[in-house]
């Protein structure tokens, strides 16, 4: 199912880009396609799925550019790069992507309003608030409540399944060429260009249950050493090095058994959950929407509402 969301998603970003090229005057997505390297210390040893899905996909030569550079720039302590692929890819500038989603869903008559659910009486009794705000701003009270709260479902719900995978980047200036991802022994390193931004995420680190948001210099150092022989065309500091703009880390919203996409009736309420996309809710987002519209449909049956949305 996973996978099919992703293609999905893929699919449509892929449409949403065409459409974009054929009508200047159309808002800016925040999307692109890249070249996307892939690197391997040793020999691959994860099932790559993905390729059969992802355009132009190739094995690289190690004694063709850009191997031969790089292998040239690793020092002889470190890892040898052993096999190496390459594929169209995309990359989403996340700011970007974010209010353009915000800007269409208000075109379609969608109202935002932030405030925080209270966690520790329920979920009936956060459900009574979230349609309290809705009413007290204008709405009228709502049919279907769409829970996609991430990793404020294991308070929200009582949801012991969920757990964090901690992550730390680093975001230097200039737009890398092309995204590159290394895999090694117990690391990944990996850096994704924020197109149209004129910058840069460098990775990362993937710290299962870890709820620390707090930044470790140590992990910022060894992103940028090891980002350094696969990203060279951004070693423009006066110190021969990246120019950093910020390090920083998140906690993507992982769940033991995987995303929760289901319907639940609340003391009355009409729920429809969508969390636990850990550190893939952008590449399976628009599969996993079209699900809980489906679901969403599915709970409005019998009622006077209808459900119009079409991703
Ligand atoms: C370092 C890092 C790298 C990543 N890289 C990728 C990638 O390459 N590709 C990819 O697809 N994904 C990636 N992800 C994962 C991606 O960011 C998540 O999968 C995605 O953000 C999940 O979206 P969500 O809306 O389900 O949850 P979230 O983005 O976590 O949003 C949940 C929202 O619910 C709100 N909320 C929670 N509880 C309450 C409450 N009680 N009251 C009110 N509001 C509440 C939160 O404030 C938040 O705004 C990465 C994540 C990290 C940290």
């Amino acid at each position: 199912m996973l996978c099919d969301w992703d293609v999905q998603t893929f699919d449509y970003w892929v449409d949403v880009m065409d459409r974009e090229r054929q009508d200047a005057k159309l808002p800016k997505s925040g999307l692109k396609m890249y070249d996307s390297l892939h690197y391997w210390d040793g020999p691959v040893k994860e099932k790559l799925w993905w390729a059969p899905h992802v355009k132009d996909f190739r094995v690289l030569s190690l004694l063709q550019e850009p191997l031969l550079t790089i292998s040239k720039r690793i020092p002889c302590h470190a890892p040898e790069i052993k096999e190496a692929a390459a594929c169209r890819a995309m990359s989403v500038n996340v700011p970007q992507y974010l209010l353009y989603l915000q800007q269409k869903a208000r075109s379609l008559g969608a109202k935002v309003i932030k405030a925080p659910l209270p966690v520790d009486a329920g979920q009936e009794n956060a459900l009574a608030e979230a349609e309290s705000q809705a009413m007290v701003n204008g709405r009228r009270r709502p049919d279907c409540f769409v829970n996609a709260t991430g990793l404020g479902a294991a308070k929200l719900c009582g949801d012991e399944a969920m757990y964090p995978i901690r992550g730390q980047t680093v975001l230097v200036k200039g737009e890398a060429d092309a995204i590159r991802t290394r895999i090694g022994d117990g690391y990944t390193a990996y850096c994704i260009p924020r197109p149209g931004a004129g910058m840069t995420i460098l990775g990362g680190t993937k710290e299962i249950g870890n709820w620390s948001e707090t930044v470790d210099p140590e992990t910022t150092a060894r992103i940028l050493e090891r980002c350094a022989y696969i990203v060279p065309e951004l070693l423009t500091g006066e110190d021969g090095g990246f120019e950093v703009v910020s390090a920083q880390c998140g906690l993507r919203p992982a769940r033991q058994g995987g995303p929760r996409l289901e319907r639940e009736s609340v003391g009355g309420r009409k729920v429809v959950h969508a969390y636990g996309h850990a550190g893939a809710g952008y590449q399976n987002s628009v599969g996993s929407a079209r699900l809980v519209v489906e679901l969403v449909g599915e709970s409005l049956v019998g009622s006077s509402s209808v459900i119009s949305a079409k991703l």
